[in-house]
């Protein structure tokens, strides 16, 4: 029996769309019916997100948000219901990274600032989400990591922010299920995207070097991350309620 995604008459919210796995996702939203309200910090990728939404045919709504700036994320959020109604689902994928380096060597600005997008920015954004959806409810997937299940050398702030998000998502989740809110997390393994060709360098012997965390002997695409949130926010996903959703190649699931 095929199995098709059908978001006809949907509104989802993404932050962090201009590129990746945000990207991905807000062009399979629309490929499945969705509007997509196109949300990050600056203009151009955001357009080209856009444009990408509205050859699937469906209504892009452009509009810079940065998630660290709380008044930003409500007036997007109010802008996205104005023109494209109730937010049925909410995609907080908005994230930076940060060169590794031992825990003691971590500024407190690099860590704020790192918990402000990663951790904090989920939280905004959930929680005016939460409060522009129908009466009937809607869905959330929060990005989490590899990073939220498990320790990385040199990564102890980007692993804080990204555990953090998986027990936020599982309390939350509590929160609202039983108002039809579905609140999940997905924990990509290593994505190809601009986020890990700035991880990696880019060049053959960063890839190399990312390539061998994954078991499956390959970097997912971003695509593959897409179809996770969909599946999650589809009626087939229905019962999967504060779930950590590892799609990682294997990296997570031991020493190989
Ligand atoms: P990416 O760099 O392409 O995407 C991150 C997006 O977040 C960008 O579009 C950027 O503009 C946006 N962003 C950054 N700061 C922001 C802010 N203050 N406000 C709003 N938006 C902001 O990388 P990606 O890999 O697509 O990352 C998407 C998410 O996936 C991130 O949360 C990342 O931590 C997570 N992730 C990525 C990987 C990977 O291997 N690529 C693995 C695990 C988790």
């Amino acid at each position: 029996m095929p199995i098709a995604f059908d978001f006809t008459g949907k509104t989802v919210f993404i932050t962090g769309a201009g590129s990746g796995i945000g990207r991905a996702t807000a062009e399979a939203f629309a490929a499945a019916g969705a509007d997509v309200a196109v949300t990050g910090p600056t203009e151009a990728p955001l357009r080209e997100t856009a444009r990408l939404v509205e050859t699937q045919g469906q209504r892009a709504h452009t509009v810079l948000c940065d998630v660290t700036d709380s008044q930003n994320v409500e007036d997007a959020v109010a802008s996205a219901v104005d023109v494209l109604g109730p937010i049925d689902i909410g995609v907080n994928n908005a994230g930076i990274e940060q060169p590794p380096k031992p825990l003691a060597e971590t500024s407190e600005e690099e860590w704020d600032r790192l918990i402000a997008v990663d951790l904090r920015g989920v939280f905004v954004s959930m929680k005016q989400e939460i409060l522009a959806m129908p009466e009937s409810g809607g869905s959330i997937v929060n990005i989490s990591s590899g990073a939220g299940v498990i320790g990385i050398k040199g990564q102890a702030a980007y692993a804080a922010a990204k555990h953090g998000i998986l027990g936020m998502t599982k309390s939350a989740a509590l929160d609202y299920a039983a108002q039809g809110i579905q609140i999940n997390a997905i924990c990509p393994g290593i994505i190809e995207t601009p986020m890990m060709d700035r991880f990696s360098g880019d060049t053959p012997e960063g890839r190399a070097r990312v390539i061998a965390q994954e078991p499956i002997g390959r970097m997912g695409t971003p695509e593959e991350i897409a179809a996770a949130v969909l599946w999650l926010c589809s009626d087939l996903g229905g019962f999967t309620i504060g779930h950590s959703l590892v799609v990682d190649g294997g990296q997570t699931i031991g020493i190989s």
